[in-house]
C-alpha cells in the first residue's frame, strides 16, 4: 500500500517542539540552540527521511529496534485488525487475550530449553524491573529471603526508570537521582580494546570473571540473588566479550546458586544471528529481558523470560506476585509482534545475519582498519562499532577531546546521510536485519569519509 507522502509545516513543529516538547535522553538547551528537534516525518525500507528533504541511511534501526524495516504493511495490518477485534484488555483479572497467549508461545518456542513463560510489560526498562521484583520474589518463596543483591557491569545499560538506571552501571546516569540504589554491585565490564588492551583474550576474561567472584565473596554468595548482563553492550559502546567470558559467568552463578539474567533488549529477536544474543555463547540463563526487536519498535511491548525452575516456585507456594502493568500483554502490540516474528521467520532474518550480512558487515568494518583514525574495528550479528584513537596501533585518545570523538564523528555521518550513533569515542552501528550488502558498503564508507573529514577537527 502507498502511503500518500503528507506535507508537514516543518517551521511550525519546530516552534511547537520548541514550546511544549522535552525530548527524551536529550540535552534541552542544545535542542533548543539548534532551533528544534530535526522532526522525521516518514520512512521505508532502511532509511528515514526529514522534514527538510534529507534522506539518511538508519544505521541504528531507530533506537536499535526496527529489525524488520519500515513500511511493513502487515504489520500496520496486524495492528488494525486486533484493534477492531479487541483493543485492549487486561490480564490483571484472571483474564489473557488471543494474541497474548499466543505470543507466549511464540517467544518460548524462540526460547527453547526451559525457558517456557513469558511476563508481559511495555518497555525495556519494565522488563528489568520485572527480573528485579520477580528474582526478590523467588528467593523469598525459596526460603533464602536475604538474596536480594544484584550484581551488574559498570557501563551496562538496563534502562532508564529507577531500578533500569541503578542496575546499569553508567556513573552519569547515577549522578541525576542519587542512584544506585541499595542492593545494586558494580564490577568491571569485559571491554577488551578499551580496559584490556594488548592482553591475551583469554586472561583478560579470567579477570573479568575472577572481578565477579570477588564481588560475589565480598558481598557474601548468600546474599547476591542475580547477575544480569546484556550478551553484548549495546549503549556501553558494543562491547563484545572475549568469547570465554560467558561460560565462566555461567559457570560461576551455578557454583555459587545465583540467578543468571541476560539483557537481551538489543540482542534479542536476530541482532546477535540467533533469536536470543545468549543462544550464540551456548549459555542457559534464568531469566531474560526481552523488547525493542520483539515488535520492531512498531508498538511498544517488552518481556521477561522466566525459566521452570522460578516458575515452579510461583506455581507451587502460590500467593500474588504484587507486580504488572495496565499494558502488560497488551493484545495489539502482541498481534504486532506475533506478525513482527513471522516476518523473521519467512524471510530467514535470523539466518541470514549469522550467515551473510553479519559476517558481510564485519568485512566492510575491517577495511576501516587502514583508517589513521581507526583503533579496532568489531562487531557481531549486526551490531558494529568503530573505535576512534589518536595514535594507530594504540588506544589513545584525542588529548583535550577525550569521549568526544564519537559524537564528533558522528555529526558529520548524519550529515552525510548515515545515522550512527557516537558514543564517547567510539562510532556504532545497529542497521536493520534487511539491510542489503550495497547498503552495507553505503554504510561503511560514510562512517570511513567521515572520519576523514573530522581529522582535522580532532586533531
Ligand atoms: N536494556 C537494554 C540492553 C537496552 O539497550 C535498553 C534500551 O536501550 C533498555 C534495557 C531499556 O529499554 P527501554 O528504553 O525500552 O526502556
Amino acid at each position: 500500500m502507498n502511503v500518500p507522502i503528507r506535507n508537514h509545516d516543518i517551521a511550525e513543529l519546530k516552534r511547537l517542539d520548541l514550546a511544549h516538547h522535552l525530548p527524551a535522553q536529550a540535552d534541552h538547551k542544545v535542542i533548543a540552540e539548534l532551533g528544534g528537534s530535526r522532526i522525521i516525518t516518514r520512512a521505508d525500507g532502511c532509511y528515514i527521511h526529514d522534514g527538510e528533504g534529507h534522506t539518511i541511511l538508519d544505521g541504528m534501526a531507530g533506537l536499535w529496534c526496527v529489525n524488520v524495516g519500515y513500511g511493513r504493511e502487515e504489520l500496520a495490518k496486524a495492528a488494525y485488525e486486533q484493534m477492531l477485534e479487541l483493543p485492549y484488555y487486561n490480564t490483571f483479572f484472571k483474564t489473557a487475550t488471543p494474541p497474548t497467549v499466543r505470543l507466549a508461545a511464540k517467544i518460548a518456542e524462540k526460547m527453547g530449553g526451559d525457558l517456557s513463560h513469558v511476563f508481559f510489560n511495555s518497555s525495556g526498562s519494565e522488563a528489568n524491573d520485572t527480573v528485579f521484583r520477580l528474582a526478590r520474589h523467588y528467593w523469598k518463596l525459596k526460603g533464602e529471603p536475604q538474596r536480594t543483591v544484584f550484581i551488574s557491569r559498570w557501563n551496562a545499560y538496563h534502562g532508564s526508570t529507577v531500578a533500569g538506571v541503578s542496575l546499569g552501571g553508567m556513573k552519569h546516569m547515577h549522578v541525576q537521582g542519587d542512584l544506585p540504589i541499595p542492593g545494586v554491585e558494580h564490577v568491571r565490564q569485559p571491554y577488551g580494546f578499551g580496559e584490556g588492551f594488548g592482553e591475551d583474550p583469554d586472561a583478560f576474561a579470567e579477570a573479568c570473571v575472577q572481578a565477579i567472584e570477588d564481588k560475589i565473596l565480598e558481598v557474601g554468595p548468600e546474599k547476591v540473588a542475580a547477575f544480569i548482563g546484556e550478551p553484548v553492550q549495546g549503549a556501553g559502546g558494543v562491547i563484545i566479550p572475549p568469547e570465554g567470558y560467558w561460560p565462566k559467568v555461567e559457570a560461576l552463578c551455578r557454583k555459587y546458586g545465583i540467578l543468571l539474567v541476560c539483557d537481551e533488549v538489543i540482542c534479542g529477536f536476530g541482532r546477535l544471528g540467533h533469536w536470543f544474543g545468549h543462544q550464540g555463547y551456548g549459555i542457559k540463563p534464568d531469566m531474560i529481558a526481552m523488547a525493542k526487536g520483539l515488535s520492531s519498535g512498531y508498538l511498544p511491548i517488552s518481556a521477561v523470560g522466566v525459566a521452570d525452575h522460578i516458575v515452579a516456585e510461583l506455581k507451587e507456594k502460590g500467593g500474588d506476585f504484587i507486580h504488572g502493568f495496565t499494558y502488560s500483554g497488551h493484545p495489539t502490540c502482541a498481534a504486532v509482534a506475533i506478525a513482527n516474528i513471522e516476518i523473521m521467520e519467512r524471510e530467514g532474518l535470523i539466518e541470514r545475519t549469522r550467515t551473510d550480512t553479519g559476517p558481510y558487515l564485519a568485512k566492510a568494518l575491517a577495511r576501516l582498519n587502514d583508517h589513521p583514525l581507526v583503533g579496532e574495528t568489531r562487531s557481531r550479528g549486526l551490531l558494529g562499532a568503530v573505535e576512534i584513537v589518536r595514535e594507530k596501533g594504540t588506544n589513545l585518545r584525542f588529548l583535550d577531546k577525550e569521549g568526544e570523538a564519537g559524537p564528533i564523528v558522528r555529526d558529520i555521518c548524519i550529515r552525510n546521510g548515515l545515522m550512527v550513533r557516537g558514543i564517547r569515542d567510539t562510532i556504532v552501528c545497529c542497521p536493520p536485519l534487511i539491510i542489503t550488502h550495497a547498503q552495507i558498503d553505503e554504510l561503511v564508507d560514510i562512517i570511513g569519509r567521515s572520519l576523514t573529514e573530522a581529522e582535522p577537527i580532532l586533531r
